[in-house]
């Protein structure tokens, strides 16, 4: 049985802690957060001289060095393992984000610790909450763009006592984290002596240790059922204002279905994307948009602002990215609540011409859309990624690419390919059997459409040989589609 690895992260929050364990916790945050920043600080001329390393190799040999430099910068530092290597991670990590972002031409600033930029809590939420390295990496880039303020999490990367964090329960149903937080000899190690149950394991778990404290977890059925289906694997630390929370990454093998629909998308004019469910045979069982209201709404505002910022001559606008990220969320979570509810293929127009810069004049032929004017290249190739994640955790393959050549043309019921179907922007109407539908529509439906011949005709052709004409989209439709 074929299966497909997932991660979902679940929110707990400390509760009922005590005023000896909470100061212990905020040093530890301060602490860390001033090593961190201090490492930080040491690595930087690291960074500039990673800058002038043109050969990739070279700058991840140079990585390999800064790591080594990291781990000698905390090793005498009073903290438990885990937080050790959660700094050398995180200082690691930031350093490459820079390095990338400003070889990539985009204005970084080496991170310090300075007054609060408007976009950083934000970011730092995302990448609190985020369950995919993709995501991470994302957000750390924003991060690498703007200041800083909040306090940075404590993460755990390991499941165990030694140098991680490790999910317990009393045996009456309440959880507990252990946290591995200090060393044996630092002044707030205390005895500790675990008796519970491994939530991981379902077995009894005991143990001395005095590097750490156990913290009561407050959560609902929601996460105990998470923790009881997967496994956990790592955790981040979140201090926000007066409360704590523990984000627990938690992995899932998720069975493979088998689709049974084919889910044609196509990006819309009117709307961000319309998409289309067709059976094996060519049956449309649904149709649809992705709501573009918004899109367009949030769309205005911006253009609106970016004049009034021109005016007084400020150059970045607020919220963009922070707009087009929920965008891309928004609309691989509502392709995938279609493709779950039918079991589909997601088929998504192949989009080397939307992977090219946007000022880039459009190939002949070639269709303006919305999605094409919200999406440069580099957040398409995060919609995929969602995509392709988001598909996963429902259990379905990752989308396929078709070639969308002629598919606003091409007519899905007799196959007839004419510039002249095209009846007006919005309007499709056959020149030969007057089939008319939305012209949106119908790019979902013969995306849909060329999956489905691909897949009927693939093991037929010949290497090197070029395809008989009958085995051609339109040509094939005629006599193998029924709408
Ligand atoms: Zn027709």
């Amino acid at each position: 049985m074929k299966t497909y690895n997932v991660f979902k992260t679940f929110r707990f929050e400390i509760k009922d802690l005590s005023k000896t364990k909470m100061r212990d916790l905020n040093k530890t945050f301060v602490q860390a957060e001033m090593s961190f920043y201090k490492a930080l600080e040491l690595c930087k001329e690291d960074a500039e001289k990673m800058l002038l390393i043109d050969d990739k190799k070279e700058r991840k040999s140079e990585s390999f060095k800064l790591a080594k430099k990291l781990q000698a910068i905390v090793k005498p530092l009073p903290f438990s393992s885990a937080l050790k290597s959660s700094v050398i991670e995180g200082v690691k990590a930031q350093v490459l984000s820079y390095v990338e972002l400003t070889l990539s031409g985009q204005d970084a600033t080496y991170p310090t610790k300075l007054d609060q930029d408007y976009d950083f809590e934000y970011w730092m939420d995302i990448l609190i909450n985020s369950c995919d390295v993709e995501t991470e990496n994302l957000a750390r880039d924003e991060m690498s763009k703007s200041k800083v303020k909040e306090l940075r999490p404590l993460t755990f990367e390991k499941y165990r006592t030694t140098d991680g964090f490790m999910i317990l329960d009393n045996g009456d149903g309440r959880l507990f984290a252990f946290l591995n937080l200090w060393g044996a000899k630092d002044k707030r190690a205390r005895k500790l002596e675990i008796d519970m149950v491994d939530t991981r394991t379902g077995e009894q778990f005991v143990k001395k240790t005095s590097t750490g404290l156990l913290l009561p977890l407050k959560c609902g059925e929601h996460q105990v059922e998470g923790l009881r289906n997967g496994q956990a694997k790592t955790a981040k630390l979140v201090k926000r204002g007066d409360r704590y929370f523990l984000m627990v990454s938690v992995a899932f093998e998720v069975e493979a279905r088998t689709p049974e629909y084919v889910l044609g998308i196509d990006r819309g004019i009117e709307e961000i994307a319309t998409y289309t469910v067709r059976d094996h045979t060519g049956k449309v069982v649904d149709k649809g948009s992705f709501s573009g209201v918004q899109l367009r709404e949030h769309q205005r505002k911006m253009e609106l602002a970016q004049k009034n910022n021109q005016r007084v001559g400020k150059k970045r606008i607020k919220g963009w990215s922070d707009y087009t990220t929920n965008l891309m969320h928004n609309l691989s979570n509502e392709i995938v609540k279609v493709a779950d509810k039918y079991s589909a293929q997601v088929v998504i127009e192949d989009l080397t011409n939307i992977k090219n810069n946007p000022k880039m004049k459009r190939k002949t032929g070639a269709r303006k859309s919305n999605f094409r004017r919200m999406l440069s290249r580099q957040q398409y190739g995060r919609l995929e990624f969602m995509l392709e994640y988001k598909l996963k955790s429902v259990g379905l393959p990752p989308a396929k690419d078709v070639l969308a050549a002629g598919t606003s043309i091409t007519c899905p019921k007799c196959g007839n390919y004419d510039k002249e179907n095209r009846l007006t922007r919005d309007t499709f109407k056959c020149k030969v059997c007057d089939y008319t539908e939305h012209a949106d529509i119908v790019g979902a439906i013969n995306i849909a459409g060329k999956f489905i011949n691909f897949e009927a005709i693939k093991t037929k052709l010949k290497k090197g040989k070029p395809m008989p004409d009958e085995f051609k989209y339109n040509n094939w439709l005629k006599n193998n589609l029924t709408l």
